[in-house]
């Protein structure tokens, strides 16, 4: 096979869009082995033929007939599998070297997971995954002698600016902070009680960005930056309270880290998410991304503020999280999957997304975790606590 192979999970996403932009431009580089999609069948055939995938998998096998009519119509040879554990199936492969993982939400735990314990490099968008089972990738990454590269832009930018042994502790490699930068969404700047009557689309219309609804909303509620600050914990292994937010927002300086001796090293660039992508993907080499070169003298001026944990609670909560440890990091985020959705619904309004994650907080027992069982027993009993909440306090 020419170059290596990929497999792109969630490829019909914004972040496997963008990967498979980025590829584009880099034939020799990658073979694509597959492409999966949740339901969008019709999208998932186009890219499956124009990137010649072997497999193109679904991951609803009620879409199955229908995709393979669609491969069929563009003369696609792509065999097609369907049904979740085909998304597993295809991570551990012989020919799939590397998976980029771009599902959203929790759904992508379990072919993430297998992605690291069959070996291959992961390239880790999915920031759910790591917060709710980040000691279990930790585990299987040491165990596995797997890499993890992040995507997320502030996890890539970290990555660049850290040295390359932080893996033996922050402290040892004389780091003493990771900032990590929010753009502070569209909302910054709003009084909490002006954001009652938020609509989705208002919500998901991000200043700087172009994104999927769920992180879109969770950039508004600043939910995003909670996860940020749990995924960070885990890929750096870092303490709380060696990680720090600051708003910063023209989104240019992706994140920066802190040292002992007074410099700050941060990695900047124009809001493109082409850009983490290709430096995941090339790592430790560089591939141009296709992304504009960042022109500082005709860029607005960049500001930077403490956050405004009143209006924004979400990422208070995420460093109370970390404290308590075990599963309530699986309540936290099963909780805000369950609260965005009613919301992206109109079923609730913009304010109750914290509420419903704070009460699902105080409601939902938690323990420790040990496998991927028991995460998974965790975010059921979470989501259903967290249905129950929005039925029964909030009102539908
Ligand atoms: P998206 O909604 O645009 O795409 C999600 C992809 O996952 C789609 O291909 C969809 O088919 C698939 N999917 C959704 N539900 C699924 C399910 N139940 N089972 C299997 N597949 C499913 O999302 P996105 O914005 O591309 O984000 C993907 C991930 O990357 C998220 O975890 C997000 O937090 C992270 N991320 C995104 C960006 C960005 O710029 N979009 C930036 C940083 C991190
Ligand atoms: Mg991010």
């Amino acid at each position: 096979m020419a170059g290596q192979g990929i497999t792109i999970l969630g490829a019909t996403g914004s972040v496997g869009e963008s990967t498979l932009n980025v590829l584009a431009a880099h034939p020799h580089r990658y073979q694509v082995v597959a492409l999966t999609a949740n339901r969008n069948f019709s999208r998932l055939a186009e890219q499956c033929s124009q990137h010649q995938a072997r497999y193109a998998v679904i991951s609803d096998a009620t879409q199955a007939t229908d995709l393979q009519t669609a491969l069929n119509q563009l003369g696609c040879k792509s065999e097609v599998l369907a049904g979740r554990e085909a998304l597993s199936e295809v991570v551990s492969m012989d020919e799939t070297d590397v998976v980029m993982a771009a599902i959203v939400g929790a759904a992508g735990l379990e072919p993430t997971l297998h992605a690291v314990q069959a070996g291959k490099r992961l390239l880790l968008a999915n920031k759910e995954s790591m917060v709710i089972a980040g000691e279990l990738f930790r585990k299987a990454a040491t165990e596995h002698g797997t890499t993890i590269i992040p995507v997320d832009s502030e996890h890539n930018a970290l990555f660049q600016v850290l040295p390359k042994d932080f893996e033996s502790g922050l402290e040892n490699v004389g780091v003493e902070r990771l900032i990590l930068t929010a753009s502070g969404g569209p909302f910054l700047h709003k009084a909490r009680h002006t954001l009652a009557d938020i609509t989705p689309d208002e919500a998901c219309n991000h200043p700087n960005w172009d994104m999927g609804r769920k992180i879109s909303v969770d950039s508004a509620t600043l939910m995003n930056k909670g996860l940020e600050v749990i995924e960070a914990r885990w890929l750096f292994n870092a303490r709380p309270d060696q990680i720090e937010v600051i708003i910063h927002p023209q989104s240019i300086v992706h994140s920066m880290v802190a040292y002992r001796d007074g410099s700050v090293l941060a990695q900047m660039g124009l809001p493109d998410m082409r850009t983490p992508i290709a430096y995941a993907l090339a790592w430790p080499q560089r591939i141009n991304a296709g992304v504009e070169a960042l022109d500082l003298t005709k860029q607005p001026k960049l500001e930077f503020y403490p956050p405004d944990l009143e209006s924004f609670p979400c990422l208070g909560f995420a460093f109370e999280v970390l404290k308590a440890g075990g599963s309530a990091a699986v309540v936290f985020n099963a909780a805000n999957e369950i609260a965005v959705d009613a919301f992206l619904k109109e079923r609730i309004g913009f304010l109750q997304i914290p509420s419903v994650v704070s009460a699902a907080l105080d409601r939902c027992e938690t323990g420790k975790i040990e496998n991927l069982d028991e995460v998974l027993e965790f975010d059921r009993l979470a989501r259903d606590a967290s249905n129950r909440i929005i039925h029964s306090h909030i009102g539908s």
